[in-house]
């Protein structure tokens, strides 16, 4: 895979500020970056968009809005004015795409928590419209289903998404969350025939993690077949950028630019090993 069609997320690179991922990025042939929150927290939005521009980067999606849940109405009410912040960085950011990470509250059931999903995206949806902004769905591996998402897999995704049926409101499948599935591809497929899927996030899912957040792999460490989901999005219809998202303590501690050349490394040789032994 050519660099120019990756994508940084900044996260990845949490030691560095913004301007650290920006030039960065940019020294090591990457063509896009994604933006947490986190990041660019306190920042000039307008300088870093310019910078972002001069750098020659692609600015892919502002990471993340969500979590809608809540026990009671002023909580849900909140959320949805935190999103109303989101969409207004994004907005400043130059950003076309929201990434949400839906939410969900201990002590409720998934079925709430979804229910409460439905009806805040229901709430942030004008907003988005009149600003503009594209929000992606980004449904998480079920061992978050407790505190941070009660979509769980690409079919919850879709379904809310075809439910809703709005035109400003996506999907971005993430390979560390949905990798288990059987029906991947059946579900890849059916997205993509919505038009729906419009981010493709990529790390690695290692069964003997050390930490349930912070310890992904690189493309390739772990089990989710990285190169074979890669193809189906591809061959599905997918044209935007492979965005790297690795939280990793790990990678963290060492040189961000020796990570970055192992994150190169690792995305130039995703491949699909089915496709080589029919050959
Ligand atoms: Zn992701």
């Amino acid at each position: 895979m050519d660099l120019e069609h990756v994508a940084i997320h900044t996260f990845t690179t949490k030691p560095w500020n913004i301007d650290q991922c920006i030039d960065g990025y940019a020294r090591h042939g990457f063509g896009g970056i994604s933006l947490w929150r986190e990041t660019v927290a306190g920042e000039d939005l307008g300088r870093v968009r310019k910078k972002i521009a001069d750098a020659g980067l692609q600015g892919i999606s502002l990471v993340r809005g969500g979590f809608f849940t809540g026990k009671s109405a002023e909580e849900r009410a909140r959320a949805v004015e935190e999103n109303r912040r989101a969409i207004d960085e994004a907005v400043a950011l130059g950003l076309p795409m929201v990434v949400l990470v839906c939410g969900a509250t201990p002590g409720q059931i998934p079925s709430d928590n979804f229910l409460q999903i439905e009806q805040g995206l229901e709430q942030i949806l004008p907003y988005a419209e009149a600003a503009g902004v594209r929000l992606t769905v980004e449904p998480l591996h079920p061992m978050y289903a407790g505190d941070r998402s009660a979509v769980c897999s690409m079919r919850d995704a879709n379904d809310l998404v075809e439910r809703l049926h709005h035109p400003l409101l996506g999907v971005a499948l993430d390979v560390y969350h949905v990798w288990w599935e059987l029906d991947l591809f059946e579900q890849i497929e059916r997205c993509a025939d919505e038009q729906k899927l419009w981010a493709f996030h990529v790390c690695d899912f290692k069964p003997a993690m050390s930490h349930v957040l912070l310890d992904r792999g690189l493309p390739g460490e772990g089990v989710c077949n990285v190169g074979i989901i890669d193809q189906w999005v591809r061959d599905a219809g997918f044209d935007g950028m492979t965005e790297v998202e690795i939280f990793s303590e790990r990678y963290w501690a060492e040189d961000q630019d020796e990570f970055l050349k192992k994150i190169a490394a690792s995305v130039s040789s995703l491949r699909n090993p089915y496709l080589e032994s029919e050959q």
